[in-house]
C-alpha cells in the first residue's frame, strides 16, 4: 500500500444491478481470463489477495467492462464477477461502475490507456515477477515513481502511449508497481495473444 503524500484512497461508487456484461462479450473476456488464470498471470496470492484484472472497451467510449474487485481468488468467472465503469475521476481517484460487484481499485490503469488512445479496444493487468524483472526498461516502463492511487500514472501512461513504439508493442512494464505489467490490443484476442507472447519472451518456461 502507497501511503506517501498525494495517495488518495480509492473509490468506488457501485450501482448496484445484476449481471450487465452482454453474453457474447462475457464468453470472450472469460476464455482470456481463463488463460491467464491457468497461467497464474491473474490470481490470488497466499494471503488471499487478488490480483490482475481484465476489460474490454464498449465501443466509441472511455467505458469498459472489468473483472470485479477480489475476483482473483475464483478458478472459474461468470457473467456476475464483470463490472461496467461508466465514469472516473484521476484526481480523485474514483469511478462510478454498474454490476454486483465493485470494480478493481487498478481500473484507473485501464481507464488511462482507454483515454490516451482510442484504437485500443482491450487491457489486460497481470502480475509476474520474472516478467517484470527481465522486462523493466526493456520494454516501455512507467516512471517508477508513479505509483497506483495518484493522478500522476495516469499521465504516466498516457505521455507512454504518445509514442507509436508503445502502441505498436502493447506492452507497459509497471515501473512503481512491483510485478505488475499491461498489455493492450485492438481486441481482447490481440491483448491475450500479446500476453502469450511476452511470457514466452520474458519467462524461462
Ligand atoms: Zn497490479
Amino acid at each position: 500500500m502507497n501511503t506517501k503524500e498525494g495517495y488518495l484512497k480509492f473509490h468506488c461508487k457501485l450501482e448496484k444491478s445484476g449481471a450487465v456484461i452482454p453474453n457474447n462479450l462475457f464468453s470472450e473476456i472469460n476464455k482470456w481470463r481463463s488463460q491467464m488464470y491457468s497461467l497464474n498471470l491473474i490470481g490470488a496470492y497466499e494471503n488471499g489477495i487478488g490480483f490482475g484484472n481484465i476489460s474490454v472497451r464498449v465501443p466509441e467510449t472511455n467505458n469498459f467492462y472489468i473483472s470485479g474487485s477480489a475476483t482473483g481468488n475464483f478458478k472459474k468467472t461468470g457473467p456476475e464477477h464483470y463490472v461496467l465503469v461508466t465514469n472516473y475521476n484521476f484526481d480523485h481517484n474514483s469511478l462510478n461502475c454498474q454490476g454486483t460487484i465493485p470494480a478493481s481499485s487498478e481500473s484507473l490503469s485501464h481507464a488511462a490507456i482507454y483515454e490516451a488512445d482510442e484504437e485500443i479496444m482491450a487491457v489486460i493487468h497481470i502480475h509476474n515477477m520474472e516478467m517484470w524483472e527481465n522486462g523493466l526498461d526493456k520494454f516501455p516502463t512507467s516512471n517508477p515513481k508513479c505509483s497506483f492511487g495518484t493522478p500522476e500514472i495516469a499521465m504516466d501512461i498516457a505521455g507512454l502511449l504518445k509514442n507509436e513504439a508503445t502502441r505498436e508493442k502493447g506492452i507497459i512494464i509497471m515501473g512503481g508497481h512491483t510485478e505488475g505489467i499491461l498489455f493492450f490490443g485492438k481486441n481482447l484476442e490481440g491483448a491475450g495473444n500479446t500476453t502469450l507472447k511476452y511470457y514466452k519472451k520474458l519467462t524461462n518456461d
